[in-house]
């Protein structure tokens, strides 16, 4: 028997299994497939880079065979290149049914994607933002999203943030209350019982939850060291660092657009072959990044955590932490691009005076000690001059082509953005009391 046929799959995803060379299924498939099948409401909970787009599109697909039209599916994201991903996948997995799918993420040409809508997709994916501008924008989109069967919310437990969950919130508002619910997540808090995902949802059904590797958070196969540095001398012992790994793949994580731009820009100058990848690039940059970092025409990636959830990236050998992340989930995010699919990997954390707490609240959170990996400071001492050469070289550049003050302005924005939804979220709830006491 077919391995993929033992979960209830058709022979023609079996047959695309076999073409995409996939023969067994993973435990997540192993486990939510059957249910999926069965029509239940899931919660797929498993690491990243475990199967879990298959695992949703499988039995989506396999539903729309027998009775293919639009839009058949909706499938949220918080991450745009995420959404590029999934895209693909559907497309790859539904190739022999003509599969129209349609990617609704920011920064690509809006027209586009009206015309795209134009052709009804039996699948949409997008990011929420840009969905909920295309339900406005689009008439087509507003009609038939009436028919969704599915919903997919990924990376479910990101969508759950404040900022975005009004936007999911909207979203639903145009979807029939019959759908099945299927949420798929690397992390998901325990705070999210049935009872809240109902509230959120403005449902009332019963989830299945599946969880794969619940009590190891990070793959076995993935060694954790860290660097303790003094914050001074920072740079000079990462540079020192990177210069004892010259040539394989890597991805190092930031916290900030600026400092995303920065290490970039000092890693050219310094002549590390890398690119990055942060939300204030254009998205075709962000494509064409991620392009030359997946073709390995650059060996390192600098990214904000706008590449910690679910990108696909194959081949990283070792992920670094320039910033130590403030929310110790995005930790087992960011370390899970690498160490996939039972590879071995390395996950170094630069840990300054500063950061000792956010170390230790990752340690809690894994259930794991973190190894010391000392550091050579005659060595970091002696490239010093260098790499203060090229710092200030990047500075000046920075602050002559305007992108410091682009940066500035960027992070003005988002401050303002916060402030709005706090002060709107102020207004609604003085709305509701009012209506309350009207009620009363
Ligand atoms: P995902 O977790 O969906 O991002 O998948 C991670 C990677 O695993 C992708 O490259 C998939 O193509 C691949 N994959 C998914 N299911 C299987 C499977 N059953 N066997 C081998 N590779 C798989």
């Amino acid at each position: 028997m077919h391995p993929f046929a033992k979960l209830g799959l058709d022979s023609w995803i079996q047959k695309t299994c076999d073409k995409v060379g996939y023969q067994n299924p993973t435990k997540i498939q192993e486990l939510a497939i059957p249910p999926l099948l069965r029509k239940q409401h899931v919660i797929a909970n498993a690491e990243t880079g475990s199967g879990k787009t298959a695992t949703f599109a499988f039995p989506i697909l396999q539903d729309l065979a027998k009775d293919p039209f639009g839009v058949f599916a909706i499938v949220l994201t918080a991450n745009r290149e995420l959404a590029m991903q999934i895209s693909e996948q559907f497309t790859i997995f539904g190739s022999s049914l003509n599969l129209r799918v349609s990617t609704l993420v920011g920064g690509v040409d809006f027209n586009k994607q009206l015309s795209e809508l134009e052709r009804i997709p039996h699948i949409v994916v997008g990011t929420p933002g840009r969905t909920l501008d295309m339900i406005d924008k689009s008439p087509v989109l507003k009609e038939y999203i009436e028919n969704v069967k599915y919903l997919v919310l990924d990376e479910a437990d990101r969508l759950f943030e404040d900022s975005i969950i009004e936007d999911i919130q909207s979203i639903l508002e145009f979807i029939p209350q019959e759908k099945q619910i299927i949420l798929a997540t690397a992390t998901i808090n325990d705070d999210f019982n049935d009872k809240k995902l109902n509230e959120i949802l403005k449902t009332n059904v019963k989830f299945e939850r599946f969880c794969v590797n619940q009590q190891k958070k990070v793959v076995q196969t993935l060694k954790q060291k860290f660097v303790l540095v003094p914050e001074m001398v920072k740079d000079q012992n990462f540079i020192n660092l990177l210069n004892k790994f010259k040539g394989i793949s890597m991805i190092i994580f930031v916290n900030k657009c600026r400092t995303c731009h920065f290490i970039n820009a000092l890693l050219n100058q310094l002549e590390f072959s890398s690119t990055s990848l942060h939300s204030g690039l254009k998205q075709g940059q962000r494509i064409s990044h991620l392009k030359t970092f997946k073709s390995q025409a650059a060996n390192i990636l600098v990214a904000t955590d706008v590449a910690s959830r679910g990108l696909d990236i194959p081949t990283v050998d070792l992920v670094i932490n320039y910033d130590i992340p403030k929310n110790s989930d995005d930790y087992i995010h960011r370390v899970g691009r690498t160490a996939r699919k039972g590879k071995r990997g390395l996950a170094i954390s630069i840990m300054t005076q500063y950061d000792v707490q956010l170390i230790l609240n990752i340690e809690k959170n894994i259930g794991e000690k973190l190894e010391e990996l000392k550091v050579d400071e005659e060595e970091a001492l002696e490239i010093a001059p260098k790499v203060n050469k090229a710092k200030k070289f990047v500075k000046i550049k920075m602050s002559e082509d305007g992108s410091s003050e682009n940066f500035d302005k960027q992070e003005q924005d988002k401050k303002s953005y916060k402030e709005f939804i706090r002060e709107q979220k102020k207004l609604k709830k003085v709305e509701n009391n009012k209506i309350q006491e009207e009620k009363q």
